[in-house]
C-alpha cells in the first residue's frame, strides 16, 4: 500500500520506510549491545506493534524469543480512554526473564506505564521498552522509554502498524491523514 492508495484521505509522510529502517538498524545495534549473552523475550503489543516487531527482531543478532500481549486502551477514535484492559495476556511466564517491550507509538503513556507495572510485578528480572514513536506533547505520565525510534508531533498517525479503524497499517511509512478523513 502506498499514498496513492490512501487517495485524498492521505495527509503528509511524517517517516519515509527508509528513515525507519535506518533507525531500526541504530536500535537494534543498541540492544544487541546492552543485551549481550542475555536472552530476551519480546513482548510486542497487539495490533499495532506487529511491522516494528518484525522489522526489529530481525536485524538482532541475540537470542529472542518473542511473545503478544493485546491490551485495549483506544477505540476507533483517536483519543486515548486511559482505560487498560487485557485482551489476550502473554503464553510466557516471565518470572526471572529479560523483558524487551515492543510498541508502536508512546502518546499519552498510559498504555505502557500500566503495561510497565503489570509485568514488573510479575518478577521479571528486568522490563524495558522499545517504541518506534514517541509524542513528547502528549504525555500524561512519565514513562522511561529506553529505546525510542523517533520523537513525532502531537498528531494522529497511521502507518506502519498504525491504524485509524483497523485501516492503513500496510502503509510501510509513517504519515498523517487529511482532516476530512475524520469526518
Ligand atoms: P497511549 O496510552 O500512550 O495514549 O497510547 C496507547 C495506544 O494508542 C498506542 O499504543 C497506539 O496503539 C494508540 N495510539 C496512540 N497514538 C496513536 C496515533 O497517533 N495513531 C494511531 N493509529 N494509534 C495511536
Ligand atoms: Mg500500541
Amino acid at each position: 500500500m502506498d499514498a496513492a492508495d490512501v487517495g485524498a484521505d492521505f495527509g503528509r509522510v511524517l517517516k519515509t520506510q527508509a528513515e525507519l529502517d535506518q533507525r531500526l538498524e541504530e536500535l537494534a545495534q543498541q540492544i544487541d549491545q546492552d543485551y549481550a549473552g542475555r536472552e530476551l523475550l519480546l513482548v510486542g503489543v497487539l495490533k499495532g506493534a506487529v511491522m516494528v516487531m518484525a522489522d526489529l527482531s530481525r536485524r538482532l543478532h541475540s537470542k529472542v524469543t518473542m511473545d503478544w500481549m493485546a491490551v485495549s486502551s483506544y477505540g476507533s477514535g483517536t483519543k486515548s480512554s486511559g482505560v487498560v484492559r487485557i485482551l489476550k495476556d502473554l503464553d510466557t511466564d516471565i518470572h526471572g526473564r529479560d523483558v524487551l517491550i515492543v510498541e508502536d507509538v508512546v502518546d499519552s503513556g498510559l498504555t505502557l506505564s500500566w503495561l510497565l507495572a503489570n509485568l514488573r510485578s510479575r518478577g521479571a528480572r528486568s522490563v524495558e521498552v522499545a517504541a518506534m514513536l514517541r509524542k513528547p506533547a502528549a504525555a500524561k505520565v512519565d514513562v522511561d522509554v529506553r529505546y525510542v525510534g523517533f520523537d513525532i508531533p502531537n498528531e494522529f498517525v497511521v502507518g506502519y502498524g498504525l491504524d485509524f479503524a483497523e485501516h492503513y497499517r500496510n502503509l510501510p511509512f509513517v504519515g498523517t491523514l487529511a482532516p476530512q478523513a475524520y469526518e
